[in-house]
């Protein structure tokens, strides 16, 4: 069991532990000491397997206990479900000293978060994620978010849970496809800050230690959130793998899911990042090999000039520039801005291994 400070401008705890589950109520408690009723969200997947235990643990710290089940998947994060959490909370009479739960992957922590952030103008929230996704990545940090009709993520806040309960014995049925897809984030934090978490990845594949891994991942995304709350600076490391990564889901309609786009986006901006001297190729060809090991994929069968349409119209793009997540080394990256004309350039050396553009 283990407790990790985010050293945000309200700050909280993120408690990881197998079995902490059912002790839910009591770190609910322990920060909402005057909160009366917990508002439960989950969704049609986890809500069956695990919506009655986290009943029976808040209802045994006194709290009164209402819950609202979604429609589990992405097509769930959006302005309509939104409102209708929303509404729920305004029946159930949930008032500023209660609090929400969102107990599921990153959709239901990204929608309930919102809602939490929004409703009677921010009530405090608790994040219980059951997914390996949520737990190393959207759990943290206090990115809340809606997908609207002309992107994702497009409307949200930011708000901080009070406290987050991580649980890796949930991960237990998780499904293989989706555990493999939050393997890429957790890959992606090896790149980035830890050599030695990123050599046990590489040799264990998805064999690897759970708790003590999803204990630093937290650790490091808990040490960027603390230094960039608001995502102007250093935060904006945690994006590596995902600028080429995003093209590759958009110009795929999603059919490549976010973590095998991520995986394949790293890989590429590696290749890259060895054909432009910035690591050497021999750290391009191991980040590439753990990927492989996860059974991820490490390149996209797309061409350049079709996904550099895509890296145009990235959300992180300001003005004509884009910054580009580099591996200098595993366990550690530097962040480059880059003309959008010369993504291109970048793609082409990143993809030339596999694809004559
Ligand atoms: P998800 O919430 O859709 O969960 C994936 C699937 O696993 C769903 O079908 C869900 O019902 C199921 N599931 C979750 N936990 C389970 C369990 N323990 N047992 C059985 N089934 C379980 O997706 P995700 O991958 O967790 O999260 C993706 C979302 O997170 C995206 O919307 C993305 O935009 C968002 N995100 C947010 C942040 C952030 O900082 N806020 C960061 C990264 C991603």
């Amino acid at each position: 069991m283990k407790t990790i400070d985010i050293r945000t401008g309200r700050p909280y705890q993120v408690h990881i532990g197998s079995g902490i589950f059912s002790r839910a109520g009591e770190y609910v408690r322990s920060v909402l000491p005057g909160a009366v009723r917990a508002a439960v969200i989950t969704d049609s997947n986890v809500g069956p397997l695990y919506l009655k235990e986290a009943e029976k643990a808040l209802a045994g710290a006194g709290l009164e206990v209402i819950s609202m089940t979604i429609k589990a998947g992405e097509e769930s994060k959006n302005i309509g479900s939104f409102a209708e959490v929303l509404s729920f909370l305004a029946a159930g009479h949930i008032t500023r000293s209660d609090c929400v739960i969102a107990l599921g992957g990153g959709v239901v922590g990204d929608l309930a978060g919102f809602a939490a952030a929004s409703y009677l103008r921010g009530i405090p929230y608790v994040q219980i994620p059951t997914s390996l996704l949520a737990m190393v990545d959207s759990s943290v940090g206090g990115k809340t978010a809606v997908d609207l009709p002309e992107g994702k993520n497009l409307a949200g806040a930011f708000h901080q849970p009070a406290v987050v309960v991580c649980d890796p014995q949930l991960l237990d049925t998780l499904p293989e496809n989706v555990f493999r897809d939050g393997c890429a984030e957790v890959i992606k934090y090896g790149v980035l800050d830890d050599r030695e978490m990123f050599d046990h990845l590489a040799e264990k594949g998805m064999g690897f230690d759970r708790e003590s891994v999803i204990a630093r991942c937290i650790e490091i995304k808990g040490d960027y959130v603390s230094r960039d709350e608001l995502d102007n600076g250093d935060r904006m490391k945690l994006n590596l793998g995902h600028t080429f990564g995003h093209a590759i889901e958009a110009a795929s309609d999603f059919t490549v899911t976010h973590g095998q786009a991520v995986a394949a986006g790293m890989c590429i901006i590696a290749r890259a990042s060895a054909g432009k001297d910035i690591c050497t190729s021999l750290c391009a060809g191991s980040i590439e090999e753990c990927v492989r090991r996860f059974r991820l994929p490490a390149g996209t069968g797309r061409s350049a000039a079709e996904l550099a349409g895509y890296v145009g119209s990235d959300k992180k793009r300001r003005g004509d520039a884009i910054s580009l997540i580099v591996p200098e080394m595993i366990g550690k990256c530097g962040i480059i801005k880059v003309p959008v004309q010369d993504t291109m350039e970048w793609l082409r050396k990143g993809l030339s291994d596999e694809c004559d553009n």
